[in-house]
């Protein structure tokens, strides 16, 4: 058994993989400041005498008594919207706070993961993307508080891997969905499943020819869990190839919640990627993962959750 502190602990990704590591034996240590995430998503975790839950923004030092095993960094914001309307939080947490989660690991000779993102690619010029693409990010962009937030943050654990040879890993998340998504999150699984629930049309950004490549939540977590098992020191891509464009998920959101919600197309976000697929030949040479959760059964596994979030 080992005692892991997870950042981001109330939030989709981060109460999901507590509650793996619990139900794996671990004793968890949850931090979050609540700026997106929700309390309730940690409703089974509480139950559990292993997990206790600290109120802190991980920007500020972080104190943690006892032995650490692993320190797992989620904290975040993560929706384009959110992030978009506050950009210098987003700077912060990318930025101090995995300063100051990589000291703790430091100190107590911790492993550390941290939860990079597919938008270190940027606007990519090939697709799919391997780890070993540089990317094509914009660092004045509209989208640039999000994506150098993390490339810094990639570069700060190679720095404490290098210089204190912390062991770290890296995952690079792509374009992941599922139950605890927040309804107002903005990102487009949550809006296309409020929007069809409720017979409201569905607002496709552009001419919705744009790709994204959508992972199920318990394909990620399996993916993150392996990884931090690994010893696997260089990034590693985490996401499902399936490559579909946004006028395709809007079809079968449509089709899996029964609806007959039209489509409405708005003005594209400056600056919106116009693809995205990970590269996974690494996760599967490396960690013996690939993602089995295909995305109409994703869905279907989704739809009670977001039908419960709008009677609420
Ligand atoms: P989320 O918003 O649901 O969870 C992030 C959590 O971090 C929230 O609970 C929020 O309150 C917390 N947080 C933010 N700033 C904080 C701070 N300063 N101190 C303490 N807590 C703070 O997002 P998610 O989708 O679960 O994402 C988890 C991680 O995975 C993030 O780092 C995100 O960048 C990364 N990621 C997610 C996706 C995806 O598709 N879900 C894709 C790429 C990368
Ligand atoms: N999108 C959309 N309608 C929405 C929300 C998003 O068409 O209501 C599009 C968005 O422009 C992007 C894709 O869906 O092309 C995925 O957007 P999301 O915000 O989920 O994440 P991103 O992959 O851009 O970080």
């Amino acid at each position: 058994m080992s005692r892991i502190l997870v950042t981001g602990a109330a939030g989709f990704l981060g109460s999901f993989l507590c509650d793996r590591l619990l139900a794996d034996g671990h004793k968890i240590i949850g931090m979050d400041n609540r700026v997106s995430g929700q309390t309730e998503n940690l409703d089974e975790a509480f139950e559990n005498n292993r997990f206790s839950f600290y109120d802190h923004d991980v920007t500020e030092f972080i104190h943690v008594s006892g032995e650490v095993d692993a320190v797992l960094h989620l904290a975040s914001l993560a929706s384009p919207v959110f992030y978009r309307d506050h950009p210098i939080k987003t700077l912060k947490v990318g930025a101090l706070g995995t300063h100051k989660t990589l000291g703790l690991a430091k100190a107590k000779d911790a492993t550390y993961l941290f939860t990079s993102t597919s938008e270190v690619y940027g606007d990519p010029e090939v697709n799919p993307q391997p780890e070993s693409y540089r990317g094509n990010v914009d660092p004045y962009g509209p989208r640039s508080c999000y994506d150098e937030s993390k490339r810094y943050g990639e570069s700060l654990v190679r720095a404490y891997r290098d210089k204190h040879d912390v062991d770290v890993r890296v995952a690079r998340i792509f374009n992941t969905y599922g139950p605890r998504m927040r309804l107002d999150d903005g990102r487009v699984i949550p809006n296309f499943m409020k929007q069809a629930i409720t017979g409201r049309d569905l607002t496709v950004y552009g001419d919705g020819e744009q790709t994204r490549s959508f992972c199920y939540v318990s394909d990620m977590i399996d993916g993150l869990v392996a990884l931090l098992e690994s010893e696997v020191q260089e990034p590693v891509n985490i996401g499902n190839p399936d490559e579909r464009t946004i006028n395709e998920l809007a079809e079968v959101v449509l089709e899996v919640t029964g609806s007959e919600s039209g489509i409405t197309y708005e003005e594209l976000p400056p600056q919106d990627p116009e693809v995205r697929r990970p590269d996974i030949s690494k996760a599967r040479a490396e960690l013996g993962w690939q993602p089995g959760v295909g995305l109409r059964d994703g869905l279907h596994e989704s739809v009670e959750y977001f039908r419960q979030q709008i009677n609420l």
